[in-house]
């Protein structure tokens, strides 16, 4: 098990709903100009997670890639969670969204 302190990445986030593993960085608050993505329930049938961030929280997300094309996969965590993703983008793309 790693004892290594969380990393700097958690002060940008709002405070644990569930025990923090503190191995992922929390969701950034949004900034005043950000962009507003549609969101759409339509799943990939099948795809590969390259990153996420931490799911102590209520709302985490993935980015994930299908046909070589990258999206965001939103996970809002209720008792049925929701999922909805945004995208697709190349991967330079996805990295700025
Ligand atoms: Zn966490």
């Amino acid at each position: 098990m790693n004892s290594e302190p969380l990393d700097q990445t958690c002060d940008l986030a709002a405070p644990p709903e569930w025990e923090c593993p503190g191995v992922s960085p929390h969701p950034a608050r949004a900034r005043h100009n950000h962009k507003v993505l549609d969101w759409t329930s339509l799943a990939p049938d099948r795809y590969r997670v390259h990153e996420h961030t931490c799911a102590c929280t209520a709302v985490y997300y993935e980015l994930i890639e299908h046909g070589g094309l990258y999206l965001i996969h939103k996970v809002v965590q209720l008792d049925t969670p929701e999922h909805t993703f945004a995208g697709p983008w190349r991967r330079a793309e996805s990295r700025h969204r």
